[in-house]
């Protein structure tokens, strides 16, 4: 088995109002009784995950940057996101750093997807040598758009940087099987890890933001590029799950990523 060690690098939490998140009556959408009742603020927190294989070492997803206040605001989403519980420790290259890992080091990093809570230090590895990783339809889509940005994606996160695109269900390394899962974003893809003692861990990213989501039944969120899509990707991901049994983790869920083991205090293995 090629992955030796997974770490799972806890880079705080954006805020927002649930109802992005999560479409659910009783939750975040309210009931008459509870008409009153402001809307509730979650910790939309952010990771990334470091794996080291026999091929060097694996980052899948980036996080958000520092200047996510100036570099979010011609989207208007620096209001709606505000990612405002992070300590200096928990910025992607102190966590990195706490590893003892340099961008310089890594041999592949590779992105859920393009959206800017995940692509948003994506030009930190730009000229490292690592190979950037997305899928091809993710890459059409995040640079066949007019204009700086569209919904969460912002051009300004990625363009001018070298993707390598992969197309389907891809095992990019022994050990390391990306995932497409479509819906969230026309190319948004899952990983999954198969560890020695742990077993496999499948990485949803935001193919499913949080348990509530994943149910079942599952539970949609107010972005969604095609429903569908959603949908199918949710119930792929469940089925690969139970064939493999693998621990899923979802992309945005506090509760889940607080529970789990964190960087640098500890890993799978
Ligand atoms: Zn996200």
């Amino acid at each position: 088995m090629a992955a030796t060690k997974l770490h799972v690098l806890d880079c705080g939490s954006m805020s927002c109002d649930l109802t992005w998140l999560l479409l659910k009556p009783g939750r975040s959408i309210r009931s008459r009784q509870e008409r009153e009742i402001p809307a509730e603020w979650y910790p939309c927190t952010t990771h990334c995950v470091l794996v080291e294989t026999d091929d060097g070492l694996l980052l899948w997803d980036t996080s958000c940057p520092r200047d996510w206040e100036t570099r979010w605001a011609p989207t208007g989403l620096h209001d709606f996101f505000p990612y405002d519980r992070v300590t200096e420790e928990q910025y992607l290259d102190a966590r990195l750093g706490q590893l003892g890992v340099a961008p310089e080091n890594l041999r592949y990093v590779v992105f859920s997807h393009l959206h800017f809570d995940h692509a948003g230090n994506a030009k930190m590895f730009g000229s490292t040598g690592a190979q950037l990783v997305v899928n091809d339809k993710e890459k059409e889509f995040a640079f066949g758009f007019d204009g700086l940005f569209t919904g969460a994606h912002l051009k300004s996160d990625y363009d001018g940087l070298d993707f390598q695109t992969v197309s389907g269900d891809t095992e990019l390394l022994p050990g390391v099987t990306l995932i497409e899962a479509p819906g969230h974003t026309p190319g948004t893809m899952s990983m999954k890890v198969d560890l020695s003692e742990t077993g496999s861990m499948i990485f949803t990213s935001d193919a499913i933001y949080m348990g509530d989501s994943y149910g079942p039944p599952a539970t949609p969120a107010a972005i969604v590029n095609d429903l569908g899509a959603w949908y199918a990707s949710v119930e792929k991901i469940r089925g690969l799950a139970e064939k493999t049994n693998s621990q899923v983790i979802f992309g945005h869920d506090a509760d889940q990523l607080w529970s789990m083991r964190r960087s640098p205090d500890g890993f799978y293995s």
